[in-house]
């Protein structure tokens, strides 16, 4: 970790150099990333990712990856894959791989122990019961009449939920707090429910399983966490964590839950059952399409992981929630790239030059800087001949003003090569351009001396007799917003466009990034470059809309 994020502090920072002033954990620092093994993760969970792995790392101490396995939901190996493989990509270690559904003994002797305290019951009441029985925020809740159970009747009735004696749903087992609380999680929650549903982990053994809320602390303190970072819906819920670990009993320092406030960026949207559905519609080509906003998308569509840190520590952790501008994660990637990336020459809608006055046979190579920021990163040799190709954005039969690009009549510089006059336009029989005509200044060779006149625009361009077609893939935002903030699939997110390239396009290797000077930054498709005509994902394009404050 560098320097500079190793002193970047906030407000958990500062709760956990509080805690090291009076000693409360020794001076431990032991964070967890807790995923649900049910989808791919997103820029929301790098996040979340960043801030666990950096704290632990900032105070010299741990952070494990901790799947939160407890719901039975079918394991799915592919997600299991996709979640350790961007933790390491975006360039973390865990301390520890563990699985909450290990502590499954651990926390149903947690149960037996509130039960024994007479801090839980079984409950008969069935779901739609509970809910009518909790009251409302301006209601106090209702006793259950179930409540009052013997702690022997309720250790009998837990062992024969456990041993598969009732159905899903006929029983369950409730904490005993206090019905009347202003704060709804506090009054009787659910803590063991049944379920009749195998476990990826633990198969057939168990047909009861923990809730969420019981079953967080439980895992937190058994593996030693002293910091417990959360997204800020789990606010109302601290109480209950704390309950927990101070009723059961077992730990003298309890783990402290810490929450944030979770990442939404516009334009884009940030939970995984919603990008499950885009998937499962075929809205995009899958998990990982390069407009998705999960970690494998945002990897595919040629962010890096310098890029997306760098976002994730200057969005800072917040205790209110907001949106972030998709602009300013645009922005992140765009200053990454402009220092590591060469820049390439390629053309879009290309449009044929002829150069009237070139010798027909001759080939000359000019040298063009691969990065004009930094100019350790060399030179290329790029051929220059009779015939070449334009940009279609670059030439204007009927200029407007302020176009200092090709029209008739207009000198221009062809980067790294000559100045340039278009002479004539010559059409097809249906009206299109066929090609243009030119001439250029022999003299006006880059680096060579000329008579010093001067040009309004400089212009880049392929050689026609060697440029290797390449198809583009221009991406625009994967969802439209309303003024009210509503969100909408963009219809016209995904724009392929035929291109032409230097030569030397042909070596890049999948995942390679380039710029093509005067488009954008690009990444040649992990996928389809292999392929005979090669892909490549506009990462972002030059210009920022983002105005740095
Ligand atoms: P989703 O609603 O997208 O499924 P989740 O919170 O259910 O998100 P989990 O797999 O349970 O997903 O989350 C793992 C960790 O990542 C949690 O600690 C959670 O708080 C955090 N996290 C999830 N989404 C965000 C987000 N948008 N911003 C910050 N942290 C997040
Ligand atoms: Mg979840």
């Amino acid at each position: 970790m560098s320097e500079k994020e190793n002193k970047t502090s906030n407000f958990i920072h500062n709760i956990i150099d509080a805690d090291n002033e009076t000693g409360k954990y020794g001076g431990e620092v032991y964070t967890r990333f807790p995923p649900e093994p049910n989808g791919y993760l997103h820029i929301g969970h790098a996040k979340s990712i960043c801030l666990n792995f950096s704290t632990a790392e900032k105070y010299n101490g741990k952070c494990n990856l901790r799947y939160d396995d407890t719901n039975p939901v079918k394991e799915d190996e592919e997600y299991i894959d996709s979640i350790e493989e961007d933790v390491k990509w975006l360039g973390f270690q865990w301390d520890k791989k563990l699985w909450a559904s290990d502590y499954f003994d651990k926390m149903y002797e947690a149960a037996l122990e509130l039960i024994k305290k007479e801090k839980a019951f079984v409950c008969d009441l069935d779901a739609e019961e509970i809910r009518e029985y909790r009251g409302t925020l301006k209601e106090p809740g209702k006793e259950s009449p179930y409540r009052k159970r013997s702690k022997e009747e309720n250790l009998k009735l837990f062992e024969e939920m456990k041993a598969g004696k009732y159905s899903d749903g006929e029983k369950v087992l409730r904490a005993k707090i206090d019905m009347a609380s202003p704060n709804i999680n506090m009054r009787d929650p659910v803590i063991y429910r049944i379920a009749h549903v195998p476990h990826h982990n633990t198969k057939n053994k168990w047909c009861i399983y923990p809730m969420y809320d019981f079953a967080h602390p439980i895992e937190d303190a058994i593996e030693g966490i002293t910091h417990s970072i959360c997204t800020l819906e789990f606010e109302d819920h601290r109480p209950l964590y704390d309950w927990f670990l101070a009723e059961v009993g077992w730990w003298q320092t309890p783990p402290r839950q810490i929450e944030f406030a979770r990442l939404n960026i516009s334009k884009t949207v940030m939970s995984k059952r919603l990008l499950k559905s885009l998937v499962e519609n075929g809205d995009v080509e899958g998990w990982d399409d390069p407009r998705m906003p999960t970690i494998a998308g945002l990897r595919r569509r040629g962010y890096t992981p310098a890029a997306i840190r760098d976002f994730c520590e200057r969005i800072g952790v917040a205790k209110s929630n907001s949106t972030v501008d998709i602009a300013l994660l645009e922005h992140c990637v765009r200053e990454d790239l402009k220092k590591t990336t060469e820049t390439r020459n390629v053309v879009e809608n290309p449009l044929k030059v002829i150069i009237t006055n070139y010798p027909e046979d001759k080939t000359e190579e000019m040298e063009i800087e691969n990065n004009a920021n930094v100019p350790e990163m060399g030179t290329r040799k790029v051929t220059f001949s009779k015939e070449l190709f334009v940009d279609g954005e670059d030439f204007a039969e009927f200029p407007v003003k302020k176009y200092f690009r090709l029209f008739p009549g207009n000198e221009v510089r062809f980067k790294g090569a000559y100045f340039i006059t278009c002479n004539d336009v010559i059409k097809n029989p249906d009206g299109t351009i066929k090609e243009l005509h030119c001439t250029y200044d022999p003299a006006t060779r880059s680096g060579s001396g000329f008579d010093g006149r001067k040009v309004k625009g400089t212009i880049h361009w392929v050689d026609a007799k060697n440029a290797l077609k390449i198809k583009i893939r221009n991406y625009d935002h994967l969802m439209t917003e309303g003024d009210d903030g509503s969100k909408k699939i963009n219809p016209d997110s995904l724009r392929e466009v035929t291109a032409y390239a230097e030569t030397s396009v042909a070596n890049a290797m999948p995942c390679e990034r380039y710029q093509f000077f005067r488009h954008g930054y690009y990444i040649a498709d992990k996928i389809f470059t292999s392929e005979k005509e090669k892909v490549f994902n506009r990462i972002v394009d030059l210009k920022s809309s983002f105005k740095i404050k």
